[in-house]
């Protein structure tokens, strides 16, 4: 399906059965471990599932189109999944710069390869352009990760500079898109070698599935992940993959609200007299505001908070609301807001008392009369 429609409208028509009489409009659900097959294996037919099936094509397609690239996506069993084969792209005895804010499980999955191959992690602040710069021209580099809005500090990293500088002493970039959806950034037009996603947040995009992805337009980079998930065998479920491209129908319209709906509670929470800080993009104080203006369309839906009255404030705003979902996770269509240093082990230059808020795509008015009420509480305590 082409690639001049608009993205809004892609997500609904990509990966549809072809439109003859009496055919579905939807792709089936495929379940078979292997398939009929003697003597040689001819390239492009299916043989096990492991190596590939087509219930996994419609979905690969879609989020490639999405993504603008030129070869398929390659769904993975979570993005974890997906990060940890985009990672393996950092060569032996070489540098690894990564973000000292990202998600968690993505640092613990740098520092574990570190440890087993002579790779040397070194965190920045991935919005500092030159300190991003200086890590990748201080030692043999072969990686760069991004994650722009990084979590949960929500800084934005400038993916245009990164990767010319990152491709002139010859290393690869990748952009963790999670946060920002293809449909408010697409990281590969601006130069990135490698997009991950997890695809159990926005893409998705109902808290009903772990699932993840990594999409390239290079075909040498696509075999080299496609290997490792045929070798490591991190495989997506048929009906999570199913269930995702159902998600990805409505990406445009939830994506659309709920980007609205936090840049208006952004807007108000910086007024608010019980707030202590309040980060979002789309606020002018938001340090890379007019990047962030430029690189994306919208601002995400991610926000931080800091309520007054510390961090029993925000674990009282937490216990107070009643819409608002308190839960790890991001995302969805409901609201969800967390203290991110609940967790041990969030980097402690993560304020104690920040909440991140996944802001969903209910009435603004009812997200904001509960967050109200959970900002007196937190005054209160
Ligand atoms: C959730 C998340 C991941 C990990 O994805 P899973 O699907 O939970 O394995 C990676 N990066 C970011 C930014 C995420 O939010």
């Amino acid at each position: 399906m082409n690639a001049d429609l608009s993205p809004s409208t892609y997500a609904v028509v990509a990966g549809r059965p072809e439109r003859t009489e009496g055919a579905p409009v939807n792709p089936p659900v495929v379940l078979s471990s292997t398939y009929v097959g003697r003597g040689e294996v001819q390239p492009g037919r299916h043989v096990y599932t492991r190596l590939g099936t087509e219930t996994w094509e419609p979905f690969e397609e879609a989020l490639a189109g999405l993504e603008r690239a030129s070869e398929p996506a390659l769904v993975f069993a979570s993005g974890m999944a997906a990060v940890s084969a985009a990672l393996d792209l950092t060569r032996p005895g070489s540098r690894l710069v990564v973000p000292r804010h990202a998600y968690h499980a993505t640092l613990v999955a740098a520092h574990r390869l570190a440890g087993r191959s002579a790779v040397e992690v070194v965190e920045v602040d991935i919005a500092d352009t030159a300190a991003v710069r200086a890590a990748i021209t201080g030692g043999p580099t072969s990686l760069v990760w991004v994650e722009t809005p990084t979590n949960p500090m929500l800084e934005v990293a400038d993916i245009r500079e990164v990767s010319a500088a990152a491709h002139a002493a010859g290393a690869l970039v990748a952009v963790d898109n999670t946060f920002a959806t293809p449909l408010a950034q697409r990281p590969l037009e601006l130069g990135a070698d490698v997009v991950v996603h997890s695809v159990s947040k926005y893409l998705s995009g109902h808290s009903d599935l772990i699932l993840g992805a990594v999409v390239t337009s290079s075909r040498e980079l696509y075999d080299a992940v496609r290997a490792t998930r045929d070798i490591v065998g991190g495989i997506a479920g048929p009906w999570e993959t199913w269930l995702a491209l159902r998600g990805l129908r409505t990406l445009a319209l939830r994506v659309e609200r709920s980007q609205a709906n936090a840049a208006e509670l952004a807007r108000r929470l910086a007024d608010h007299p019980d707030v202590v800080a309040v980060g979002h993009p789309s606020l002018p104080s938001h340090p890379q505001h007019e990047l962030a203006g430029a690189q994306m369309e919208g601002y995400g839906s991610i926000l931080t908070l800091r309520p007054r009255g510390g961090q029993a404030g925000a674990d009282a705003l937490a216990g107070a609301v009643r819409l608002w979902v308190p839960a790890t996770s991001l995302g969805g269509v409901e609201s969800s807001l967390e203290r991110r240093r609940r967790f041990a082990s969030e980097a402690p230059t993560v304020p104690v008392d920040l909440l991140r808020l996944s802001v969903g795509i209910e009435d603004v008015e009812d997200l904001w009369a509960d967050l109200a009420l959970g900002l007196a509480a937190a005054a209160r305590d």
